[in-house]
């Protein structure tokens, strides 16, 4: 891997750059510990003179026709699409996950920027009659200004292209900031980007830690809207501080995602969804299924194939074929899921799985299963982003509903079943922004909205024809043909 080891700087004004502060972090990687790459830790300063760079870049972009800036975005997922391979292998070696779920985030980037890149030649507004004669009505979009985004590391290349792309497609000038867990892919996409054509200063990068340069980004009063993924508590704030300058604000934060098993469920198939939901991705995902609200009379049936099924998972490096669950991101959270697992076990849950790190190099957990979990547990209420499944009995439908409703957030949610009233009893009362029948809570498509409900955002959806209403601005026009004063709501009788 020592073919990775790499100087990456910030980008701004389409010039690669030391930082003001000349501080450097590392990146590791989770499942070998090795530094892969050394990253530029930005001041404020350099937040400031990416804004700048921004800012002066964005009347030119904003200027050129939408089809134009979609050709180059349609390159953008031409090369995204050719550097497939070799990018997914990197995210695996950056980020951890399995090298066929890394291949999945590549190709989500290359959907959302192929997609995009069509919207350059629809970017739709609206034409409706006029309640007056000679007279037209219509909506137009306008770029925002300077956005920023704002990413966590769990994505390292859909989740920032889900935010990229169609802020650029609609005329945007960009400051992004990665996680600092994974900027290497990050440093990926923006070398794309530019080689496919985006000018210099429409996209600018700044690396570093959330507490200095993510704070210096919220708080520049030139960045016009700002587009968050991360944890609640980071949301929470940015929300506050973003007030104070009146910015746009999108928030993509946390989950506790249920999956409901019914009693006339495939179980076989239920299983596969719990096992793919909740240790895919070592369960770091904001879609994890960390709940399983399971019907009591199909419980322990259920409960003994779940076991059989986890308990075979190989943990591992992701590169390797042989493995099925990758490592943990990095310490912190490694010790945040031990952590966790004690809280399960001091409160009464039944430690059926797993509950401790491997004994093996890297930063790998094992996969955990908690049993006779209920719902006052904070191991059934908490994000905890790990391999960690609890599994909840329930009485009947409503009672699985009133449990998957009964947390704060509200991302994710499935269940399994073959009657299609209990299917759609749980599409119209479950709190949550997706719900899957028969699939696990995990596996969104680009060109549908995704977000979700009650803390796990601010109302507003990534991707689908969403993602523009993020990042572009409505304005209304009446055009008056008839060269007389016509006054709506006076001149036409009730
Ligand atoms: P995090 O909140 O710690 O960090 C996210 C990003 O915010 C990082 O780039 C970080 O450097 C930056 N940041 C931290 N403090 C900041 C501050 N004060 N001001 C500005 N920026 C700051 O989250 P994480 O650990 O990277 O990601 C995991 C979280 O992300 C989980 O809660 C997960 O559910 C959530 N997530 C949500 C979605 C979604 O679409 N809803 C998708 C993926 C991940």
């Amino acid at each position: 891997m020592g073919e990775c080891m790499q100087e990456y700087k910030l980008f701004i004004g389409g010039e690669w750059a030391d930082s003001s502060t000349g501080e450097t972090f590392k990146d590791t990687a989770p499942a070998t510990l090795e530094t892969i790459g050394i990253f530029q830790k930005a001041g404020a300063q350099d937040v400031g003179r990416a804004v700048d760079a921004a800012e002066d870049a964005f009347p030119a972009w904003s200027s050129t026709p939408a089809p134009q800036r979609g050709k180059i975005i349609f390159r953008a997922a031409r090369i995204l699409e050719e550097r497939k391979e070799e990018l997914s292998r990197k995210l695996t070696i950056e980020m951890g996950k399995v090298l066929p779920e890394a291949r999945g985030d590549v190709q989500e980037a290359i959907d959302i920027t192929y997609y995009a890149a069509g919207e350059g030649r629809r970017l739709f507004g609206e034409t409706t009659p006029s309640e007056l004669p000679d007279k037209a009505c219509m909506t137009v979009r306008r770029p925002i200004g300077v956005v920023a985004l704002i990413t966590p590391w769990n994505f390292p290349v859909a989740i920032p292209a889900w935010k990229l792309m169609p802020a650029l497609i609609a005329g945007n000038t960009v400051v992004f900031k990665p996680s600092s867990d994974t900027p290497m892919l990050a440093a990926e996409l923006v070398k794309i980007l530019t080689e496919a054509g985006v000018p210099a200063g429409v996209v600018n990068m700044v690396t570093g830690s959330g507490e200095v340069a993510g704070k210096a980004i919220v708080n520049n009063m030139k960045v016009r809207a700002m587009s968050f993924t991360g944890s609640l508590d980071t949301g929470k704030w940015i929300l506050g501080e973003a007030s104070k300058s009146m910015k746009r604000v999108s928030l993509e934060l946390g989950g506790k995602n249920p999956i409901i098993v019914m009693d006339d469920a495939n179980i076989d198939l239920a299983v596969d969804g719990v096992i793919w939901g909740g240790f895919g991705t070592s369960g770091q995902r904001c879609t994890a299924a960390s709940r399983v609200i399971v019907h009591e009379k199909v419980i322990d049936t259920f409960r003994e194939k779940l076991l059989a099924r986890a308990g075979k998972l190989r943990l591992g490096n992701g590169l390797l074929e042989s493995t099925d669950v990758g490592p943990i991101i990095n310490n912190t959270q490694l010790r945040k899921i031990a952590g966790y697992c004690d809280i399960g076990k001091n409160e009464g849950a039944t430690l059926l799985l797993g509950g401790k790190q491997a004994k093996m190099n890297g930063y790998f957990f094992e996969p955990t299963i908690f049993t006779d979990v209920t719902m006052d547990m904070r191991i059934a209420r908490e994000e905890i982003f790990g391999p960690v499944v609890s599994l909840i009995n329930a009485s009947d439908l409503g009672d699985a509903i009133e449990k998957a409703n009964s947390v704060e957030y509200g991302l994710s949610s499935s269940i399994y079943t073959e009657s299609m009233r209990s299917a759609f009893k749980a599409i119209e009362k479950v709190d949550a922004g997706l719900t899957y029948v028969n699939a696990s809570t995990i596996g969104s498509e680009v060109h549908l909205p995704f977000g979700g409900v009650k803390a796990t955002g601010n109302g507003t959806r990534e991707a689908g024809s969403t993602a523009l209403e993020e990042f572009t601005e409505l304005k209304t026009v009446y055009f008056d043909y008839s060269g007389r004063l016509q006054r709506a709501q006076i001149d036409i009788e009730g």
